[in-house]
């Protein structure tokens, strides 16, 4: 059997690919497509190679320093929340928000009246002053790596733009913690960005440590004890964003990649 990305007589993967963070991600990429979930779950060990993490307090501290609102923010952003909302079931009474940062989907389901019994968790302390000041519900500083919630507690869990946050050796841990927290039938509802090419970058500016494919992270839901339910894709046009999204989904559809990923799992 050969490594999964290159000739050398050695698998899942050869030691020189091993060390690489990106040939590693892409060796996680190839094998989700290919529906081998037990190969998969080889390549989460510490012994690969992973990007640099620069998640830190201070490192969010300072991208929540200045002021935002709903209103303002990009046109895929607000297209992410809304589906991502779209997603929360309508008896939900307690959710949780991981990674509240500037509270941008608390204020949008403020904006709908809806009236979630809310709990947030986010690593950067101003984060959690800026949704304690704003909005009602419970908000604390802490790490996605030990959420401090027990067993059977919220209906729904969101992770918007959090889990290429995470170590891939730390994720199916963190995942496993979060099918945990959730009632039985509760729903999982996460985003991630797509097609980023992080490989060749100098700076990692957005420290993202995950590079996703829509079957990878199908995947690593299902080792983690979910069922992928819903599921939606989005471009990160800066500028006419209805236009253009329409004639990427139905003119020129092979013209563009899709930026971002948005999916609704169910704990089984
Ligand atoms: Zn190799």
């Amino acid at each position: 059997m050969h490594c999964i990305t290159c000739d050398k007589n050695k698998y899942p993967l050869c030691s020189n690919c091993s060390r690489n963070p990106y040939f590693v991600e892409k060796a996680r990429r190839v094998l989700a497509q290919k529906n081998g979930l037990k190969s998969l779950k080889q390549l989460y060990s510490e012994k690969y190679a992973e990007i640099k993490n620069y998640n830190t307090n201070s490192f969010w501290n300072i991208k929540f320093s200045s002021p935002v609102s709903y209103a303002n923010e990009p046109s895929v952003t607000k297209e992410r929340i809304k589906i991502a909302a779209s997603y929360i079931p309508k008896k939900t009474k307690r959710l949780l928000d991981i990674g509240t940062g500037v509270g941008l989907i608390e204020e949008y389901l403020g904006s709908q009246g809806k009236t979630y019994e809310i709990y947030g968790i986010d690593i950067s302390q101003k984060s959690v002053n800026i949704l304690k000041k704003k909005f009602k519900g419970d908000f604390r500083k802490g790490s996605v790596y030990s959420l401090p919630y027990g067993k059977n507690s919220f209906d729904v869990v969101l992770a918007l733009e959090v889990l290429e946050h995470i170590s891939p050796s730390k994720i199916l841990k963190v995942l496993g913690k979060v099918n945990e927290i959730l009632k039985p039938g509760g729903v999982f509802i996460c985003s991630v960005p797509l097609n980023e090419r992080m490989w060749g970058l100098t700076v990692n500016e957005s420290s993202h440590l995950r590079e996703y494919s829509p079957e990878l992270l199908e995947k690593e839901l299902i080792i983690s004890g979910f069922r992928p339910a819903g599921k939606s894709f989005i471009y990160a046009f800066p500028d006419h964003y209805v236009l253009k999204s329409f004639i990427a989904r139905n003119i020129l559809t092979k013209r563009w990649d899709f930026n971002d990923l948005i999916l609704s799992a169910k704990k089984i």
